[in-house]
Order: C-alpha cells, then sequence, then structure tokens
C-alpha cells in the first residue's frame, strides 16, 4: 500500500530530476549578492528583461544569453540569481562539479537529460555552467571534447516543442575560445567584470564588515589609494585593481585573520596580485 508519506517522499524522489536544482541554487547564491558597483545592477536588470522577454514572446521559445568574464568575477553567482528571480518551475544547473568523473557519453546523457526534462516544463531556465571545463577545454594542445562541444551547440540553441519557453544561461571565463568552438550566436552577450575601482573595493570593504570602526576603514582605503589602487573609469588601464569579487572575498577574510593589521595584510595580498 502506498500512503501519503510514501507519496509525499515520492515527490521528493523526483523533485532532482524534475524541477528546481535548490541545493545548486542555494550554494550559488548563498552568500548574497554585494552591489558593490553599478554594474552589478545593471547585469541583474538585464536578466530581469531577458526574463520577461521569454515569459512574454510568443516568437522566441528560446533565448540563450551568454555570462562571460575572468575568472570568479561572479558568473555562476549571477546566473544563479537570475535564474531563481525568474520563479520558473524548472531551474537547472549543468555544471562541471557535477560531472566529476564521468566519461563523454556519460556527459552527453546527463547534459540531454536536463534539456529533456526541461521541456517538459511551460517555462525553464536552463544554467550551462562554465562551458570551457563541460567541454574539457585544455589550452595544451588546444584539446576538448568534440561529442560534448557538438551536443551543447545543438541543445543551447534548439526549439523546444510547442508551447515551451527555455531560457538558456551560459557561462564562460573564455569567451575567444567559445566564440572560436562555435558558440557564436547567443541572443545576448553580458560582461562580468572583475573588481577595478577603489569605490567598488570599498563598498565590498564595508558591506563584509572589515573594519568595525569607520574611522579604520578610511585609513584602510587611504592606504590603498596612496598604494595605487585608484583609478579614473570603469576602463581605465592604468587601474593597478583587476580582482574577481570572489578572490577578492576570500583575500578579504585572510585579512580579517590579523586583527592587528588588517590594512597592511589586505593591501600586501592586493600588491601580490599585480606581480
Ligand atoms: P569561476 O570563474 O571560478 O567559475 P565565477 O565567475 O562563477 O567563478 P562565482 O563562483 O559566482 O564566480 O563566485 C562569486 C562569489 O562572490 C560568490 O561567493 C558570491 O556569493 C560572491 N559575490 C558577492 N557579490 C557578488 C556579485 N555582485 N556578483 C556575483 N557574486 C558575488
Ligand atoms: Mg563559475
Amino acid at each position: 500500500r502506498v500512503n501519503r508519506a510514501d507519496f509525499l517522499r515520492a515527490l521528493e524522489e523526483v523533485h532532482p530530476a524534475f524541477g528546481v536544482s535548490e541545493e545548486e541554487l542555494q550554494s550559488a547564491i548563498q552568500n548574497g549578492i554585494i552591489h558593490y558597483d553599478s554594474v552589478v545592477d545593471e547585469l541583474l536588470r538585464s536578466g530581469t528583461l531577458i526574463v520577461e522577454q521569454v515569459r512574454s514572446s510568443k516568437r522566441a521559445p528560446v533565448v540563450n544569453v551568454l555570462l562571460h568574464g575572468p575568472p570568479g568575477s561572479g558568473k555562476t553567482t549571477l546566473a544563479a540569481a537570475i535564474a531563481q528571480a525568474s520563479q520558473f518551475p524548472f531551474i537547472k544547473f549543468i555544471t562541471p562539479d557535477n560531472m566529476v568523473g564521468m566519461g563523454e557519453q556519460q556527459k552527453i546523457s546527463a547534459i540531454t537529460k536536463v534539456f529533456a526534462d526541461s521541456y517538459k516544463s511551460p517555462l525553464s531556465v536552463v544554467v550551462v555552467d562554465n562551458i570551457e571545463r563541460l567541454i574539457d577545454w585544455s589550452p595544451i594542445g588546444a584539446r576538448f571534447s568534440k561529442p560534448v562541444l557538438q551536443a551543447l551547440l545543438v541543445l543551447i540553441g534548439k526549439r523546444p516543442p510547442k508551447d515551451r519557453r527555455l531560457l538558456v544561461i551560459a557561462t564562460t571565463s573564455n569567451r575567444p575560445i567559445l566564440m572560436d568552438l562555435g558558440f557564436a550566436d547567443f541572443h545576448s552577450v553580458l560582461r562580468v567584470p572583475p573588481v577595478t575601482s577603489l569605490s567598488a573595493l570599498e563598498a565590498v570593504i564595508r558591506e563584509v564588515d572589515l573594519f568595525p570602526l569607520e574611522e579604520d576603514r578610511r585609513d584602510a582605503v587611504r592606504m590603498l589609494r596612496d598604494a595605487g589602487f585608484d583609478r579614473k573609469s570603469r576602463d581605465d588601464p592604468s587601474s593597478r585593481l583587476q580582482i574577481g569579487i570572489k578572490k577578492l572575498l576570500s583575500i578579504l577574510e585572510m585579512a580579517r585573520q590579523e586583527p592587528d593589521a588588517v590594512a597592511e595584510q589586505l593591501v600586501t595580498a592586493l600588491m601580490e596580485l599585480d606581480l
């Protein structure tokens, strides 16, 4: 006999195959998004517009967008934030982390299954995270998995069945390679930049509460300015600062471990990145 508890457990069990990958969404956005620069809000706003386009457009049953930017700039987190904000009933991640140890054919089956499952829902988001790692791209000898590449190229552009709409959010740290490999026609391409301005750095420092005393924070910012971590515009090439938010957050946490010399630790760590 199947009782209600069994039924609910069965629902739980199918959840990962059809529905929302809560675990991946949570792990991607649990630490929150820091609004350290207007570019963050612009990216989220673009994401919202794209989601609305998918929701309302009759003509474009599949919309694909590429988030690209240097390592650790926040691509996966932003993809997850955009996906979650959509509240679409189907949200799945295709990520290299879930495919460790899989052979080519297994990977292709897993990827194909996510897309096939997405076609069962009227509105879906599939995040194809870190494409270059999914295809095992290796700069040495420019090697990669052709079959996985082929599968992704086909699936990312494929029209879902009638009355189904799909948003594909792909991410990469290596846009030029992707272009070469044939991922040339995304509907939208959004760049996720590293942190490059002192004001953005200051916003992050403030957000993580690195300096309980405002005075200490101001001193630290002055030290950073004196060390040259300042610049005029977002694209000022003279900026010394070029750091993904992910790495920056870990540097701030390391500096925090030296309570007597937080600012010094910070400046030193950032200078070492420069070398
Ligand atoms: P990789 O190149 O290694 O794949 P990534 O570009 O995907 O890295 P994430 O894995 O998303 O970067 O890491 C970004 C980290 O920074 C996360 O821990 C996230 O919580 C944090 N974070 C803080 N603010 C932001 C923001 N505005 N945008 C994105 N991530 C942010
Ligand atoms: Mg990532």
